[in-house]
């Protein structure tokens, strides 16, 4: 198999499961060493990281680190470099959900979703750019969803999180093309997960009728995308947001 990340160190934030866990293997099988991180789940993190060791032979290291944490991010990035020498790649993939509809949606739901989701990508983009221009490139990818592009109801707080990516996304093309560093964004649809499976039966049946391939992603067809804007094939990429949501949104 032709590997398109061989020689390259990638960061992806909320690793140990879900999309981000599929991410992980995806640019481990293409000879990626990977630094990532979660939050809680310290025991799947770590059987995570001894899998990518002994199956596919790549060099990785799960840290616990508050993405929404300013201080915890530059810690990481810090460590990061001091254990793998240089980061070629940084996939902002840590999110949540806290769905409610305006009129009941608490300061902490708001809060808590923006912190989180978008918070994040400035924390860790903010820590990551000065090794990327030290390292003549980079590439950057930020994992947005198809809601932040045509919006939800219930999922306000979710929505402009994943739209305020998109914008920051485009801004930071701009600020740091010259230098060489890429920044995209992904926009997942309906892809099957612990964060979906919280759905009840009848919001699952009314997305699936608004897909026209007629089925949910799959974590790694997201996985793919990723692999493809982090790897050299995607040089001349920068500033774009990809949907991956089998036609949700067109
Ligand atoms: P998930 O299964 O709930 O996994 C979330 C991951 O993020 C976990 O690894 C979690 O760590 C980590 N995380 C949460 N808060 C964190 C924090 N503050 N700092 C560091 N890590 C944190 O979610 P998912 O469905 O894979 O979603 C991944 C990304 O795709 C999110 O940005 C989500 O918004 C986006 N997305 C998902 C879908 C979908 O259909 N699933 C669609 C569009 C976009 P722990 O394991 O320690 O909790």
């Amino acid at each position: 198999m032709c590997k398109l990340l061989e020689g390259k160190i990638a960061v992806i934030t909320g690793g140990s499961r879900g999309i981000g866990a599929a991410i992980v293997r995806r640019f481990a099988t293409h000879g990626a060493q990977i630094a990532f991180t979660y939050r809680s789940s310290a025991a799947q993190a770590e059987a995570l990281a001894s899998e990518l060791t002994n199956t596919y032979g790549v060099k990785a290291k799960a840290w616990q680190s508050d993405a929404s944490s300013f201080t915890q991010a530059e810690s990481l990035i810090k460590q990061v470099l001091d254990t793998f020498g240089k980061i070629d790649v940084l996939v902002n993939n840590a999110g949540i959900t806290r769905d409610n509809l305006m009129l009941r949606m608490s300061e902490a739901q708001w809060d808590e979703v923006i912190q989180i989701n978008l918070k994040s990508v400035f924390n860790l983009t903010k820590h990551v750019l000065r090794p990327m221009l030290k390292n003549r490139g980079g590439s950057i990818i930020n994992i947005s969803s198809v809601v932040g592009l045509f919006g939800n109801a219930g999922q306000a707080n979710y929505a402009a999180s994943k739209a305020g990516i998109i914008g920051f996304t485009k801004s930071i093309a701009k600020e740091v093309g010259s230098r060489n560093i890429r920044c995209n964004a992904v926009a997942p649809g309906f892809i099957e997960t612990e964060m979906t499976d919280q759905l009840d039966e009848a919001t699952r049946n009314a997305y699936l009728s608004g897909i026209p391939m007629k089925r949910f992603g799959k974590a790694e067809e997201v996985a793919d995308t990723c692999v493809f804007l982090a790897s050299d094939m995607a040089s001349y990429i920068t500033g774009q947001t990809i949907s991956v949501c089998g036609a949700l949104n067109t």
